[in-house]
């Protein structure tokens, strides 16, 4: 671990540990959340808890942020908060602006899925962090991707689950396929109760390194009319 030592601040929250250049405590609520941010993870996908404890670097200044990064990590592309595991344990970096908080716990998620399983397909992983992004009072019914989703369930559209499953670069994830990701995680979670125990299993072959298969083939053997399910599941959300 590099550069752990001599951070202003520093304090444990759960399985992580938080080094930053200001003072931690003002995010005091945050550090809370974190702690269960990690029981709701486990419990809500029935995974085992990450095995390694995660590291999370905070940055008063963007400036500092980004110089920090190009000094330890030339290669990685620039993002407004990222996650990093390479061979050690995950690492997450952001810096305060208006969204710390979500940043936070979105790349946090990241780095809780990867303390966990072996590997997490790309949209889902994004698809969870977007979820779990949200404070847990939050989730169900708060977050800013819901009313889009709902009106296109209104509408009559579904969002193609199979189409999601090829992306295989976070750079071909646009807006509408976080808001997709987002989506039908929500229903995984939220709707059928198949539709969630499917997720379950899924997630439970991956970690037995089971080969998982392809998830909306899974899905729809379960739920044959899956995309009208999926349009239910919104329309009659509230
Ligand atoms: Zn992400």
């Amino acid at each position: 671990m590099r550069a752990t030592a001599n951070w202003p601040d520093e304090q444990s929250a759960g399985g992580f540990h938080c080094h930053a250049d200001f003072e931690l405590d003002r995010f005091e609520p945050l550090w809370k959340q974190m702690a269960v941010l990690q029981e709701d993870i486990t419990r809500e996908l029935r995974i085992a808890p990450a095995s390694e404890p995660i590291h999370l670097f905070l940055f008063e200044r963007k400036g500092t942020y980004e110089e920090y990064l190009k000094l330890h990590f030339r290669d990685v592309p620039y993002r407004r908060a990222l996650f990093i595991k390479e061979r050690g344990p995950g690492m997450v970096f952001a810096f305060l602006n208006n969204d710390f908080e979500t940043d936070v716990r979105h790349e946090s998620t990241h780095a809780l899925l990867h303390a966990s399983l072996p590997v997490v397909p790309l949209w889902l992983d994004e698809g969870l962090a977007e979820y779990f992004e949200m404070p847990a009072s939050e989730r169900a019914h708060g977050s800013p991707h819901l009313s889009t989703v709902i009106w296109a369930a209104r509408f009559g559209q579904t969002p193609d689950l199979a189409k999601l499953e090829q992306i295989g670069s976070l750079s071909k994830m646009g807006a509408t396929q976080y808001r997709h990701a987002w989506a039908w995680v929500h229903f995984m979670l939220l709707g059928p109760a198949e539709a969630h125990d499917e997720l379950i299993s899924y997630l439970a072959a991956i970690q037995s390194l089971t080969p998982p298969g392809v998830l909306s083939d899974r899905l729809r053997q379960r739920i044959p009319d899956l995309d009208e399910r999926f349009r239910e599941h919104f329309r009659n959300w509230k």
